[in-house]
């Protein structure tokens, strides 16, 4: 009947899996292709016991407006920040107070401040020090298990072009 099931024997009948079920990347809640995202990373990230991780293969959402984070590509499981031990910049890109860089935690905020008092941004080198040597742990401290660079690039253009524009008043058309 269950001929199918790869379940181990001891683990019952309430574990199997229809041969028939299908795997979807795409987050339930969004419908947007999520990223493949390692088990450690979700393993470092939940804040309940691990027994619920199952054998599956797990995804990270980064739409901002969707509140799922993680998801099971079976379907059966979905984690919102308020599951996890860390707030998830990809969701809150403006809020100034998550951290961007969460090895070396760098916020929005921290990078604005410095491009206010310096007139430029230090961290993307900063954080490749960083990473050369050896010092960085994305796939265990960041949500997306993944070099947050590209995220802190995109934080930090949008502050020099917050930063240049409040500096130089829009200038009046000739
Ligand atoms: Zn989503």
């Amino acid at each position: 009947m269950t001929e199918n099931c790869e379940c181990p024997s001891e683990a019952g009948s309430e574990t199997c899996e229809p041969a028939t079920a299908t795997s979807s990347v795409a987050c339930p809640a969004c419908a947007e292709s999520g990223k493949t995202i390692d088990s450690l990373t979700l393993k470092a990230m939940l804040a309940h016991s691990l027994t619920e991780l199952r054998e599956t293969e797990y995804r990270f959402c980064r739409t901002t407006d969707c509140s799922v984070v993680y998801y099971s590509v079976d379907g059966k499981q979905q984690f919102s920040e308020r599951d996890l031990r860390e707030a998830v910049h990809n969701k809150h890109p403006d809020d100034d107070s998550v951290f961007v860089c969460y090895c070396f935690r760098h916020t929005p905020q921290s990078i604005k401040e410095e491009i206010v008092r310096t007139g430029g941004s230090t961290v993307v080198a900063s954080i490749t020090a960083g990473i050369q040597a050896g010092q960085c742990a994305c796939d265990i401290r960041n949500p997306q298990g993944s070099c947050c660079l590209g995220n802190v690039r995109a934080v930090v253009d949008r502050a020099e072009a917050a930063e240049s524009a409040a500096v130089q008043p829009t200038s009046s058309p000739r």
